[in-house]
C-alpha cells in the first residue's frame, strides 16, 4: 500500500519545483490542479454539473469552463466560489482516489496548492509537507516568474491563507529561502525520511 504526503505551499513558495525534484527521486506525484483543469476543459467531467449550476454563459462553444467569467462571477458574488467547489472538489477527490491505486511505492505525493484553505482534502494524506518561505521572496519570484507588478503579486498573496495557518497544519517543513542546491538537499533529505517512515513492508 502507499502512504499518501500532501504537499503544499503558497504561491511562488516553490511547490512546483520541489514536487518535480520529488518526482526525479521517482516518487509518484498527483496533482490536484492538473485534475482540476482536466474536469473544466471540453468535454471534461464537470462540464455537464458545472452548466446545471451557472448557465450556459460560463461554458464556451468547445465545452469548456470560461475561466476568467468564472473568476470574475466569483469576485461579484462570493457563494459562486462554494457552488464551484460544491461541483469540483468531489470530482478531485474521486479521481485522485482513481489515481491512488495506480501507484505502487512505499509513499507517493499529492500536491494540493490550497490544502490549507480546503480542509476536504487533508482526508486523502497521512502527512503535510509545507513549502514555506519569506513573504517578501514570494513576492520577488512571482513578479519574476509572472511579469506581476508588486500590487498584483501582493494582491495575489493576500487572496491566500496566512503563512503561519498554512505552517499549522503541516508536519514538514521544508524552509526554501535559499538557492535550488539547498532546495535539492531539503527534497533529498525528505525523501529518505519518508523512505524511511513508510518502509513498513506493506507495500
Ligand atoms: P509555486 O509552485 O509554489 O508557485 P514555483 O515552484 O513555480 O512556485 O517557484 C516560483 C518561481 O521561483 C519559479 O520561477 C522557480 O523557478 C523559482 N524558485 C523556486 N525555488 C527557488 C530557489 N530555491 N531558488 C531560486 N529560484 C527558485
Amino acid at each position: 500500500m502507499t502512504h499518501w504526503v500532501g504537499i503544499t505551499g503558497g504561491i511562488g513558495s516553490g511547490k512546483s519545483t520541489a514536487t518535480a525534484l520529488f518526482a526525479d527521486h521517482g516518487v509518484p506525484v498527483i496533482d490536484t490542479d492538473i485534475i482540476a483543469r482536466e474536469l473544466t476543459v471540453s468535454h471534461g467531467a464537470a462540464i455537464p454539473a458545472l452548466r446545471q449550476t451557472f448557465g450556459d454563459a460560463l461554458i464556451d462553444d468547445a465545452g469548456s469552463l470560461k475561466r476568467p467569467e468564472m473568476r470574475r462571477l466569483m469576485l461579484a458574488h462570493p457563494t459562486a466560489k462554494q457552488q464551484l467547489e460544491a461541483v469540483l472538489h468531489p470530482l478531485i477527490r474521486e479521481e485522485t482516489y482513481r489515481q491512488q491505486t495506480l501507484f505502487q511505492a512505499a509513499y507517493g505525493l499529492i500536491a494540493v496548492p490550497l490544502l490549507a484553505e480546503s480542509p476536504y482534502f487533508q482526508a486523502l494524506v497521512e502527512r503535510v509537507l509545507v513549502i514555506d518561505c519569506p513573504e517578501d521572496l514570494q513576492i520577488a519570484r512571482i513578479i519574476q516568474r509572472n511579469g506581476l507588478s508588486e500590487a498584483e503579486a501582493h494582491a495575489l498573496l493576500a487572496a491566500q491563507t496566512t503563512r503561519a495557518h498554512r505552517l499549522s497544519i503541516a508536519d514538514d517543513v521544508i524552509e526554501n529561502d535559499a538557492d535550488l542546491i539547498h532546495l535539492q538537499q531539503e527534497v533529498t533529505r525528505l525523501h529518505q525520511f519518508y523512505t524511511e517512515l513508510f518502509s513498513d513492508g506493506t507495500h
